[in-house]
Formats: structure tokens, C-alpha cells, sequence
């Protein structure tokens, strides 16, 4: 590949360089328009108490709907956003999108007791994100005690910024705090209880391989004990067989989330699950083995 066509190694790494940039460039710009236009969705995934086996909340998932290329998973636009600061308007918009979808299941008397939405690691470094909150809660009416923001390990831990004071001043409003993906990165755990959350959420590589490795059931095991002495709830991500809730049953795991239960859905298709859910009478602790 070096001396091909005559060109030196160089050339093709400052080629390549520069096709990548411009590249960025380009999905900045689209990404910049698609936001103006209101291309962006807000999907939804239920949230699913284990003793019960109802639907408690729902978690806001973002997706770029392009005309071009279709529905795009936030995978591949999220990094971009949160490198050249666009998650800053982009998360507000769907912290917003929830809020008002959130006041109108409240109307139609079917919403979840929480609505869930990812903050960024950008967007709690940000000076004014209490008031951008507070001011998102009064323009859609949502009640902050049925919002949950959820952040990673290394969001929380980040040094920059005041992270305590900010996460004191959401939690004052009565804000819900979750930690995400929990496992994957470094936490002190002398932080974590500094901090005051809500939830734990195990993230799902662990899951995976929870009826597999006898290795990641002790670290869900752990995770599980440690949450409740800390006197956290408890959610798995990404359960999606039978045998892997049942572990997690006995482990008194308190919540799950899970292609088992339901994919994100779009709006409509997750009212419809929603009205469906409220429908039914709470279920006895058997019956409800037979209705996930
Ligand atoms: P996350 O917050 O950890 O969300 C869970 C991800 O796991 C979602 O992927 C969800 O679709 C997927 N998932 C849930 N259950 C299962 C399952 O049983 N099997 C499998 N294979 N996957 C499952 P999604 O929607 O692609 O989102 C990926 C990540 O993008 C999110 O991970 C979150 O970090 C980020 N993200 C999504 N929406 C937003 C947003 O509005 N703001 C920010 N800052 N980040 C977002
Ligand atoms: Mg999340
Ligand atoms: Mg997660
Ligand atoms: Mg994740």
C-alpha cells in the first residue's frame, strides 16, 4: 500500500486524514440541520419492575431520522455530537421531547411513574444545566419527582466541574439520578454514596453472560448487594432470555430492561404497550412469571 501509483506513505495518511475530517465536517453539518428540522425521535423501552412484571418506567433513546439513510441508532451520531458540543442542544431537545410526552401519557392517565433521559458527561459541565433542567420541567409540566437522569460511571467521577454540587442542586428539585452502565468504567464507591442516586444500572455485559460464567453472576451478585446496602434499586440492561431473568429474580435484582420485555419503541407503538400495561390488574408474584 506504501509507493502504490507512485505516491509516498505520507500522502495517503494525510489523504486519508483529510477525507475523515471533511467527513466529520459533513456529519456535523447534517447532524446541526437534522436538529433545526426536527429530524431527531425520541424512541422509548419500558422499564419492567420483576416482582411484578409491570412496566415503571421508560427510558428516552434517541434516533436520527434521515431522509436519506433512514432511522440511525444514536451509536454513530452521540460521539460526534458530545466531541463538538452539539449534545448540549441535542440533549435538551430530547430531555424536552420526554417531559412533553411524559405530560401527555399523565393526561391520558397511562404514564409510567418515570421517564428516564441520558445526560452527558459535556452536558453536566455545562453552567447553566439546573436551570436548563428546571426550565424544560415548567415548559412541558412534567412532575421532576417522575424524572430520572441517567449518567455513566465516568461522568459522575469526572474531576472538571462542580458534579457534586450540580447533582445536589438536580436532586433538591426532587430529580431522580441513575448511574448508567454501571461496571464498565472506574467508580470510587466512596463517591457513590456521596452522591445520593436512585438506581444502578448493570450494564448488559454482564447480563450476557450472566447463565453462562459463573464469574459475572458473582459481579451481578455484588453489584446487586452493594446497590441495596447503599440502599440503591437495582436495573439490569439488556436481559433478554427467560433463564437470565430468572437468575436475576433470585438475586433479588429489583428492575430490568430488555428486547425480553420490548425494544425501544416509537411513540405510538409505545402508548399502545403503555395503555395495554395500566389495562391489566397488578399481577400475583406467580402470575406474573407467565405474562414477560
Ligand atoms: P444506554 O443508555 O445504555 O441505552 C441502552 C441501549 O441498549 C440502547 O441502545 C438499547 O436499545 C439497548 N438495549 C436495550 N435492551 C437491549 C437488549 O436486550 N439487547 C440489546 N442488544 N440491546 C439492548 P441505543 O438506543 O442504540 O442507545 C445506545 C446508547 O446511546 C445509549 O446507551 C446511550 O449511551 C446513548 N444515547 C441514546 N440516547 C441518548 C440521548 O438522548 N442522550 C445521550 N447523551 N446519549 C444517548
Ligand atoms: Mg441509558
Ligand atoms: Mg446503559
Ligand atoms: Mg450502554
Amino acid at each position: 500500500r506504501a509507493k502504490a501509483g507512485g505516491r509516498s506513505r505520507f500522502d495517503f495518511y494525510t489523504e486519508d486524514l483529510t477525507h475523515s475530517a471533511r467527513q466529520r465536517v459533513e456529519t456535523e453539518r447534517r447532524l446541526r440541520d437534522a436538529l433545526a428540522e426536527g429530524q431527531l425521535v425520541a424512541h422509548y423501552q419500558p422499564q419492567v419492575e420483576i416482582a411484578t412484571g409491570r412496566i415503571i418506567g421508560v427510558e428516552a433513546l434517541v434516533r436520527w431520522n434521515d431522509p436519506e439513510r433512514g432511522l440511525i441508532p444514536p451509536g454513530e451520531f452521540i460521539p460526534l455530537a458530545e466531541e463538538t458540543g452539539l449534545i448540549g442542544p441535542l440533549g435538551e431537545w430530547v430531555l424536552h421531547e420526554a417531559c412533553r410526552q411524559g405530560a401527555l401519557w399523565m393526561e391520558a392517565g397511562i404514564a409510567p411513574l418515570v421517564i428516564a433521559v441520558n445526560l452527558s458527561a459535556y452536558q453536566l459541565r455545562q453552567t447553566d444545566i439546573v436551570e436548563s433542567v428546571a426550565r424544560v420541567l415548567r415548559q412541558t409540566g412534567f412532575p421532576a419527582d417522575r424524572l430520572e437522569l441517567e449518567l455513566t460511571e465516568s461522568a459522575l467521577m469526572e474531576r472538571e466541574g462542580d458534579t457534586l454540587g450540580v447533582l445536589e442542586r438536580l436532586r433538591a428539585q426532587g430529580i431522580r439520578m441513575a448511574v448508567d452502565d454501571f461496571g464498565t468504567g472506574y467508580s470510587s464507591f466512596a463517591y457513590l454514596r456521596r452522591f445520593r442516586l436512585d438506581l444502578l444500572k448493570i450494564d448488559k455485559r454482564f447480563i450476557d453472560e450472566i447463565d453462562q460464567q459463573p464469574d459475572a453472576r458473582t459481579i451481578v451478585d455484588a453489584i446487586i448487594a452493594m446497590g441495596h446496602a447503599l440502599g440503591l434499586q437495582v436495573l439490569a440492561e439488556g436481559v433478554e432470555t427467560r433463564s437470565q431473568l430468572d437468575i436475576l429474580r433470585d438475586q433479588g435484582c429489583d428492575l430490568f430492561q430488555g428486547y425480553l420485555k420490548s425494544r425501544p419503541l416509537d411513540p405510538d407503538a409505545i402508548t399502545a404497550l403503555l395503555r395495554t400495561d395500566s389495562d391489566r390488574p397488578l399481577p400475583l408474584q406467580a402470575a406474573s412469571r407467565q405474562r414477560l
